[in-house]
């Protein structure tokens, strides 16, 4: 009965009132790209180009990056790819991309601070980008990962339009963006959450460590209040928030990010179907209810308990 359900529903994210919410794919390169190209995702919602250089022992040239950057963006004609850059460092480490070893990585020079330290990195990264987007007709938007505060943003969005790329996001991952996403906001054109590093930052608990993963839960009420926080300061500037960490993929947490107010989810494409019925079955009133009583839980067990007593039915 699931799989018929599933197959019914189809197409762009809506609930059931026709409020749109964004069905996008996580991926990690042109294989990637390929398999969610061929799927009705909406478009990319993280592209996360580090993968493309796990193995290179130097920064490819800006013609080999634009290449891969071609092969993907060739899967979306007409339709949006969000390209992270480098984010290198702490658990994604890259031979070429590192400032030594540092104390605590998690909390040391990773993601867009790496990217300050050797602008060259990111310079390159944005030229074959450039180069790409023009030669394809895919929709590139280019985001930034480990923000933390509105001068970083700025930064990052005019190195990004100096390189004629039109649109300029950030990640919010770090608590501190997301209470000030106001003021952060205000300087580029959209955000996206990636609730496991906005969990790992907001509970204090190493992202590797399995045994702290009850913590790591994404149903955490404090991690739901910083991404409502988040979501807040993004409705005060009209611009549009996500959400591309692995909580999108979840059908009942997806209910309640839409009622927080997220735009867009994205996440593996085998997870879109379940995640799009979820939403065909709730209005966005509902979604809003939803979320209300998960920030309304004592602990992240009794909030996804809650939510799916309340959810309209078995998802
Ligand atoms: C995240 O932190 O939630 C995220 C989407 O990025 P990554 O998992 O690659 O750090
Ligand atoms: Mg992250």
């Amino acid at each position: 009965a699931l799989a018929a359900a599933l197959a019914e529903v189809t197409g762009n994210g809506l609930t059931r009132d026709g409020h749109p919410v964004n069905l996008l794919a996580n991926i990690g390169g042109v294989d990637d790209a390929v398999a969610a190209g061929a799927t009705d995702v909406e478009g990319v919602g993280l592209f996360r180009t580090e993968f493309v250089y796990l193995s290179a022992q130097t920064m490819p040239t800006v013609e080999e990056q634009a290449e891969v950057y071609r092969k993907v963006f060739e899967q979306f004609p007409g339709r949006r790819v969000v390209v992270r850059t480098l984010d290198a460092g702490a658990d994604k480490p890259l031979a070429f991309a590192n400032l030594g070893d540092e104390e605590n990585p998690a909390l040391g020079r990773r993601g867009l601070r790496l990217c300050e330290a050797k602008p060259e990195l990111l310079d390159s990264q944005l030229e074959a980008l450039a180069v790409a987007a023009k030669e394809t007709g895919a929709d590139v938007r280019v985001m930034a990962p480990m923000v933390a505060t509105a001068d970083e943003a700025a930064w990052f969005a005019e190195r990004v339009y100096a390189h004629g790329l039109p649109k300029a996001g950030v990640m919010v991952e770090v608590p501190a963006v997301a209470l000030r996403s106001k003021h952060v906001l205000a300087e580029v054109d959209f955000a996206s959450i990636g609730t496991n590093d906005l969990a790992q930052y907001t509970m204090a608990a190493d992202r590797m460590e399995g045994e702290l993963s009850h913590l790591l839960d994404p149903w955490q009420p404090a991690v739901l209040d910083v991404v409502a926080a988040a979501c807040d300061g993004a409705d005060h500037n009209g611009k549009p928030i996500g959400v591309c960490g692995e909580s999108a993929g979840d059908p009942y947490l997806a209910l309640v990010l839409a009622g927080l107010g997220v735009r867009s989810l994205s996440m593996a494409p085998s997870k879109v179907p379940a995640v799009r019925l979820a939403l065909s079955k709730h209005t966005i009133q509902q979604c809003r209810q939803l979320a209300h009583l998960a920030l309304e839980a004592r602990g992240a067990h009794e909030a996804r308990e809650a939510v799916r007593a309340a959810a309209n039915e078995e998802l």
